[in-house]
């Protein structure tokens, strides 16, 4: 083993799903060396658990509990499966206590606060990590291997604020709570570690999590405050493509990216990587490997600070769900602070706008259609001007290299795309990325003409 290293790997739920999955994902981490290991929930455990908190606050008890049934049969099978020893067992058997618990306290209530939704989320992965950790040990038995397994609370060093349901990590918290732990990882170069994703605590201790996904950012974060000299992020494709396969059947698999590239594809659309996962091992400079744990021996995608090829187009994003809100007011015309008012109101509905467009009387932008549910931020916004929406719409994104800089490209782009409608289109703010809107309908098909005449054609 190599104790001067430290590789961070996660495994998402696809890699858990059961017994031979755990143990295949086992097998990769001992081959990379990778001591530090952040597990998901099973697959599709924390949708369950979502639906258990959705049926339990409307009064539907059976339901819940039949959910919470069939999740204990599939993790007691896996636990029987690893031959788990009483020990482990009984934890798991708490846990699931835990949940239990927790589902009556919601239906009594008929309501969840986000602070309970957090703790009956982080289920999913307290209980996977104690799995993954005994096909850990399975696998390093198997190979003779003098190594132990340490299943660690990730909540004693992930550290973040009090947003529950979306929290976000404090990292100098993080990385002071990660000090002793790293030494005691560089000082046990036989020693592997298992940690849960997606989870974290806040000041008071209460159970936290990152958001849908979130255990990359968490694998990532981890990686930055250990210092890691590369995060490994093992899936069940084998890495990052060109563009979405099921668009394009000859998506191709690019085998190196700049941590600016991948960015900008995980915030357009890039399904792989979980968008907020780029940004600690960017601060970090520690490179990310992304690969299949079902083909371990594929060479995936290494994100790095600097790569040998930089293509003009490097790969074709499409982000679904898309919501266009059009602000108009002819009294813009040079008025102070209209841009910064409106702002405001999208930041105090913690709504998000990823493209924008100004005229002189109007300001356009995109917003996630599901970000605006529940929420009364469009009636606000009418003081602003006349306020209109279009939904379904998609932003396609051409993302790579000098994007900006290079005399022709939008003349082209727009010659590949032929009769395809273009709503509205944001260029010159980023090196990397040029992307405009089209309808939820025409999204696919703008996709594909632009990969096979930007991709394709030119390799
Ligand atoms: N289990 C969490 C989810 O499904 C976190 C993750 O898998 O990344 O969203
Ligand atoms: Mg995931």
């Amino acid at each position: 083993m190599n104790s001067e290293q430290i590789i961070v790997a996660k495994f998402g739920g696809t890699s858990m799903k059961d017994k031979e999955a755990m143990e295949r994902s086992a097998s990769v981490a001992i081959k990379h060396q990778a001591r530090f290991c952040v597990v998901s929930a099973t697959s599709g455990t924390t949708n369950s658990l979502l639906e258990i908190v959705t049926r339990s606050k409307n009064g539907d008890i059976e339901g819940s509990k039949e959910i919470v049934q069939e999740l204990k049969i599939k993790h007691l099978q896996i636990a029987e499966d690893l031959n788990l020893s009483l020990e482990a067992m009984s934890a798991i058997n708490v846990i699931l206590e835990e949940l239990l618990h927790l589902v009556q306290g919601i239906y009594f209530l008929k309501e969840v606060s986000p602070k309970a939704s957090d703790r009956l989320q982080s289920i999913g992965e307290r209980v996977s990590s104690i799995l993954f950790s005994k096909a850990m040990e399975n696998q390093l038995s198997k190979n003779n291997l003098p190594s132990v397994v340490e299943t660690i609370d990730a909540r004693l060093y992930l550290k973040t604020d009090s947003n529950f349901t979306k929290a976000k990590p404090d990292i100098e918290k993080i990385k002071l709570s990660c000090g002793p732990l790293k030494n005691k990882i560089l000082n046990s170069p036989y020693q592997f570690f298992v940690t849960q994703g997606f989870i974290g605590s806040n000041k008071e201790g209460h159970t936290t999590t990152l958001g849908r996904g979130g255990s990359d950012y968490s694998a990532s974060i981890f990686g930055e405050a250990l210092n890691a000299n590369e995060i490994q992020i093992w899936t069940d494709v084998p890495g990052i493509a060109t563009t979405d396969p099921r668009i394009c059947n000859d998506a191709k698999i690019i085998p190196e990216l700049s941590f600016k590239e991948a960015a900008e594809m995980a915030t357009f659309g890039a399904k792989i990587l979980h968008p907020t996962t780029v940004l600690p091992a960017k601060r970090g400079n520690i490179p990310v490997f992304v690969g299949s744990s079902y083909e371990p021996d594929q060479p995936g995608t290494k994100i790095k600070k600097t790569v040998n090829e930089k293509p003009l187009v490097r790969s074709i994003n499409l982000r679904k769900n898309q919501t266009l809100i059009t602000i108009s007011n002819p009294r813009m015309l040079n008025a102070h602070g209209f841009l910064a008012n409106i702002f405001e109101t999208f930041k105090r509905h913690d709504v998000s706008v990823d493209a924008i467009t100004t005229s002189e009387i109007s300001v356009a932008m995109t917003v996630n259609t599901h970000d605006l549910e529940d929420k009364s931020i469009l009636q606000e916004l009418e003081i602003f001007g006349k306020v209109s929406k279009e939904d379904q719409l998609s932003i396609v994104s051409i993302i790579g290299n000098k994007i900006n800089h290079t005399s022709g490209l939008a003349n082209s782009i727009f010659q590949a795309l032929g009769d395809i409608n273009v709503r509205m289109i944001c260029q010159g703010a980023s090196l990397h990325n040029f992307c405009f809107l089209v309808t939820e309908e025409e999204g696919p098909m703008a996709v594909s003409s632009l990969h096979s005449a930007f991709i394709t054609k030119v390799n």
